[in-house]
């Protein structure tokens, strides 16, 4: 039998919640499918991501009703970053000097951005989300979409939107390629604890051979965050806690003192992707399945939040027009606004990060330094603050306080 909605969405990630929040109130039927469990979708684990969210990311949320279901001690300011290369100690430096200044952001952990945004999107009107399945096929035809679930059963949509991940099944089944990039490399995060303060400031080291970051939390905690290759990362993750501490004190310098791990440690594969298009017949990519950013740049999830938010809007205004959802034009002008919003800053972000994450021959090393101090040029300073905070008048109140 087959079951009858407006609009299918593959994967209840982050993005994929928030697109249907987005939605609401839009008298359309959404039905959001995902692999995991409900008590997994209700109350997720923690993966250990601190996600840094713009201003205009946390102003969405807020529209959502989401925002307001994160209690306050989950969000860390950041106000400051750093970025250093190699054994140097020059820095290009973003963000405010002293405290109570500006933030260029805020760190919100993952399992607490996808536990609000189900919360919200559990109590919709018009949305069914059907956890332990997945979409298994999707194929449009002449009156609308079919969408096969993993159990048998056929949903048929106006519209089926894959956000299921940056290796999405569903983009490779509708014949739309990507440049995929693997790094061979894992990103291994930890919480720590450290005597020295780290005065709300993000720091990258990108040394020869691994990256090391630390972010910002509160209560005298950082985040650890070690892009390192494959099997450098499997002998971290095999260390015990007093030995990984050690560890991080020693690949860190000691520069927040000694680093003691207050939770657990998690790796995952570090792959980029970039889809040839982000729409086909009667289908669309969102998120990761779109864009995929190295996580390094912070930027996956917020890129995640415009697309959702630029492709509700053209669905929205399709039905004040009159017009089908999946209408090609409709769907044209939300690839064209999310191209334009994330093609340049891929591209860039890519060309930097695998010439950091090249070897530490002598025209690498040239070049990263050159990458540095050109990013410390006042004007370029100034542009990658700004795409860090984001503003947009449209959606941040008169304080610039979310919801304000
Ligand atoms: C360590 C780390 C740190 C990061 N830090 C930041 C940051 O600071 N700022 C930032 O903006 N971004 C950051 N990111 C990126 C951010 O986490 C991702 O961009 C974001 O999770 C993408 O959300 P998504 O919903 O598109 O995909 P995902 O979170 O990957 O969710 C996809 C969902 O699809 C489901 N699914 C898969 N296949 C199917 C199918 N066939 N049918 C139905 N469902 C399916 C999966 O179960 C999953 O629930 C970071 C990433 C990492 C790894």
């Amino acid at each position: 039998m087959e079951r009858a909605f407006d609009v299918v969405v593959a994967g209840a990630g982050p993005v994929g919640l928030a697109f249907a929040a987005s939605l609401a109130g839009a008298g359309l039927r959404i039905a959001l499918v995902d692999p995991q469990a409900e008590a997994a979708l209700a109350d997720p684990a923690d993966d250990g991501r601190e996600i840094a969210l713009t201003d205009r990311s946390v102003a969405m949320l807020a529209a959502s009703g989401a925002w307001a279901k994160i209690p306050a001690g989950q969000v860390a300011p950041l106000r400051r970053m750093q970025v250093l290369n190699g054994p140097s100690d020059y820095a290009m430096q973003l963000g405010h000097g002293g405290t109570g200044g500006g933030m260029l952001g805020r760190f919100v952990p993952n399992h607490w951005l996808r536990r609000s945004l189900h919360a919200v999107v559990r109590d919709l009107p018009g949305v069914a989300v059907l956890p332990g399945l997945s979409v298994a096929a999707v194929q449009a035809q002449r009156r609308g979409t079919v969408a096969t679930l993993s159990d048998g059963q056929a949903l048929t949509a106006a519209l089926v939107v894959a956000a299921d991940t940056r290796r999405s099944r569903l983009r490779r089944q509708q014949g739309i390629g990507a440049a995929l990039h693997d790094y061979r490399q894992r990103m291994l995060v930890c919480p720590v604890a450290h005597p020295l303060p780290h005065g709300e400031t993000a720091t990258a080291w990108f040394e020869y051979g691994q990256t090391l970051v630390t972010l910002p939390l509160n209560g005298g905690r950082s985040s650890a965050v070690l892009t390192v290759g494959e099997a450098d990362a499997a002998a971290l993750l095999q260390m015990d806690d007093a030995g990984f501490g050690r560890e991080l004190t020693r690949r860190y310098r000691g520069r927040l003192g000694a680093m003691r791990p207050v939770g657990g440690r998690h790796a995952v594969p570090v792959v980029t992707a970039y889809a040839a298009r982000f729409v086909g017949r009667r289908f669309a990519l969102l998120g990761d399945a779109a864009v995929g950013m190295h996580p390094t740049t912070a930027h996956g999830f917020n890129f995640g939040m415009l697309g959702q938010h630029a492709l509700a809007r053209e669905l929205r205004g399709a039905l004040a027009a009159g017009r089908n959802v999946a209408d090609p034009a409709v769907l044209a002008r939300y690839e064209a606004a999310h191209r334009a919003e994330t093609r340049l800053f891929f591209a860039g972000a890519e060309a930097l990060m695998r010439l950091y994450a090249a070897g530490d021959n002598m025209p690498a090393r040239l070049l990263r330094n050159g990458a540095l101090r050109l990013g410390n040029l006042p004007l370029l300073r100034q542009a990658l603050a700004a795409r860090m905070r984001d503003p947009d008048k449209n959606l941040i109140g008169p304080a610039g306080r979310p919801g304000a």
